[in-house]
């Protein structure tokens, strides 16, 4: 057996399976060995599960003395490609890493929330304390949405999203 010829023959192996690996990630971002969101692509609106539990979760936090504020829900493809557009090829902050087809928010499976305070001002911070019981109310927020079935962006590994919370396809139903 020719050594030489053994190693090109694996090294070629490598190379067609790396490049195959590379191919499925690019082409299903998110999670491609899982449940699949296509069966959600077509979405306009919120899932009727998302909106559920969204109403359970104000309502929930409402009786912790927690004024929560749904600052988004659904977007097309088409506006979450220009919110990537943001802060790189447009002018502001980047406020997202997911393109178009990349955030649960595509699919009418994710909202985003923040603190309305007394003063009816939003909030953003997840120190506040409104209803004085020691914790923080955003994490309270956050721990209701989790008992109700949402993943919370807070909890990814990598990049947080804090205001995020996103029904996995495989908890519908
Ligand atoms: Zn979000």
């Amino acid at each position: 057996m020719n050594a030489v010829g053994t190693i090109l023959k694996l090294l070629l192996v490598g190379i067609i399976v790396y490049g195959l690996i590379f191919f499925v990630q690019k082409n299903w971002p998110i999670s491609p060995f899982g449940p699949s969101l296509n069966e959600f692509k077509d979405a306009t609106d919120l899932h009727p599960a998302v909106v559920e539990k969204r109403d359970q979760l104000i309502e929930q936090t409402k009786a912790q003395g927690i004024d929560v504020v749904i600052t988004d829900g659904f977007r097309s493809f088409e506006e979450q490609d220009e919110l990537y557009a943001r802060g790189r090829t447009t002018e502001g902050q980047i406020v997202t890493y997911s393109k178009g087809g990349e955030s649960y928010h595509n699919y009418g499976l994710a909202i985003d929330f923040a603190l309305r305070i007394d003063n009816g001002d939003i909030i953003w911070d997840m120190e506040y304390d409104g209803n004085g019981n020691g914790k923080s109310d955003w994490m309270e927020v956050a721990e209701i949405g989790k008992e109700l079935g949402f993943e919370w962006g807070g909890d990814w590994e990598g990049f947080k999203d804090y205001p995020h919370f996103q029904l996995r396809p495989e908890d519908i139903k």
